[in-house]
């Protein structure tokens, strides 16, 4: 509530009930200290001020307020010398140039999603360490692994993860929680400034700080975003502190370790390693099958799906736990609107065509990444996967890198052994840089799209 500005309603209101004369003598110069539950304090200049509004006009300035707020308060009034050197730090002085913010009551919501839990979530050798890891946090926030680092490529259920987490340490420990991506974590902090500079009387300050401060567990997703915002790091550092300091919990997420994340502070990136940092793999065909399991099982809309579709969707969809959501969603739509009793082989095939990466391997998604841009640059694969350096192979090798990771989600470890034996850092390099060309170059999008097309 803004103190100053409905002070000065009040004030307008008093003003209609007294003369003139009174107004100026005994209320002008009264301004509104805070409101406590029903009690509103106000402040007076002189001692006889207090005692003749106490003594006469106490109700006109209960009714004014009454006509403001639709609440009945008590008042309290003190001398500004009474307010004590404490208070005057924890409460900002008000008056009635409404130059004070208003306060923004904080209401804390955790951001989970309910629906990703440990028990939906399948274990696989690709995953088990890092799900081993997560239990152990859930189960003793702030004493075992703090921070703990989760990372790898999209898909993989990172994510998932750390929601599970979250929300099992709300259930099980009752503990405050709180789930945000990195770009949330950016906006809110920006706001403190866009909204200082406006003339915005919103104390976001204070709100960032209820908000992240009083945390027992942050969960921070995809902080690769944070990279490029500076200022918002300095403040991720003092948040990252004051948690840690306090045996609080802090989970991160990332598409990539601490280490490779380029533009960011090297104290934030030595704090990330403080804890455990562990990855998390493309699925393996094992896992791929028994996470199909489950999705299906636990879809119930889905009529009897036969072994060899599963089988079919594990073999030719290798990497990303998402795209294999994808085709069994894909599949639901069609019985549904088939009205299939039974899905076989040749429905599913025929079903997922076009999800499916023209029937190759695992193996061989990169390599048909590299031989679409290949021709598409009128190169060989060899060259791509050379040393050569002119213009237009390593344009071509860059492209197929950025490819391989945003339609394959493969690691950047891996991208790097099937071009040549390159190191990762190579393959990241190249993939952030298409990815910020392609926000300015309009030829290299429409280049990029005509090569999907091929691809996919
Ligand atoms: P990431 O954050 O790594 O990009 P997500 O956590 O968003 O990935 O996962 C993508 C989708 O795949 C989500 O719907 C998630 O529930 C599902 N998923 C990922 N891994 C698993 C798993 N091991 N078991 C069940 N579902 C999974
Ligand atoms: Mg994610």
């Amino acid at each position: 509530m803004n103190y100053g500005l409905l002070w000065s309603k009040v004030l307008e209101n008093i003003k209609m009930s007294v003369t003139s004369l009174i107004y100026t003598t005994w209320f002008e110069n009264t301004k509104l200290y805070k409101i406590d539950g029903n009690i509103v304090t106000i402040i007076v200049p002189m001692d006889i001020h207090r005692k003749h509004i106490t003594e006469k006009y106490l109700k006109d300035i209960t009714d004014a307020l009454y006509i403001e707020t639709n609440q009945i308060y008590d008042i309290n009034i003190i001398l500004e010398d009474e307010i004590t050197e404490q208070e005057k730090l924890s409460t900002p002085i008000v008056d009635n140039s409404n130059k004070e913010k208003e306060k923004i009551e904080y209401h804390h919501i955790s951001n989970l999603n309910k629906n990703y839990t440990f028990e939906n979530f399948v274990v696989g050798n690709s995953n088990k360490l890092a799900h081993a890891t997560a239990m152990a946090v859930a189960d003793s926030p702030g004493q075992t692994y703090n921070p703990l680092f989760i990372y790898g490529p999209s898909g993989l259920g990172k994510t998932h993860l750390m929601h599970a987490i979250g929300n099992y340490i709300e259930q099980n420990l009752n503990k405050k929680v709180l789930y945000v991506t990195s770009d949330q974590f950016i906006d809110d902090f920006s706001k403190i400034s866009r909204f200082n500079e406006t003339d915005n009387n919103y104390d976001y300050a204070e709100y960032f700080k209820n908000k992240y401060r009083s945390l027992d567990v942050l969960i921070i997703d995809d902080i690769q975003f944070l990279a490029t915002a500076h200022k918002t790091q300095e403040e991720f550092f003092h948040t990252f502190n004051i948690l840690y300091n306090d045996n609080k919990q802090i989970i991160i997420s990332s598409d990539r370790s601490p280490n490779d994340l380029k533009s960011l502070e090297d104290r934030l990136k030595t704090r990330f390693c403080w804890g455990l940092t562990v990855d998390i793999y493309p699925p393996e065909l094992e896992l791929r099958k028994n996470i199909l399991r489950k999705k299906i099982q636990t879809s119930n809309l889905l009529p009897n799906i036969d072994d060899d579709v599963i089988e079919y969707i594990a073999a030719n969809m290798a990497s990303d736990v998402r795209k294999l959501e994808g085709a069994i969603n894909r599949l639901m739509a069609e019985s549904l609107t088939m009205g299939y009793d039974k899905i076989t082989l040749p429905i599913a095939v025929e079903a997922l065509k076009s999800m499916i990466n023209k029937g190759t391997s695992e193996k061989t998604n990169i390599l048909r990444v590299q031989k679409v841009v290949a021709d598409y640059y009128k190169i060989s694969v060899d060259d791509m996967k050379s040393k050569k350096k002119s213009a237009v192979i390593v344009g071509a090798r860059q492209i197929a890198m950025y490819l391989s990771r945003e339609i394959l989600s493969e690691s950047f470890e891996r991208i790097g052994l099937e071009f040549g034996g390159r190191d990762h850092s190579t393959v990241m390099y190249a993939y952030d840089k298409i990815k910020d060309e392609l926000n300015i170059k309009y030829e290299l999008k429409s280049a990029l799209e005509k090569i999907k097309e091929n691809i996919i």
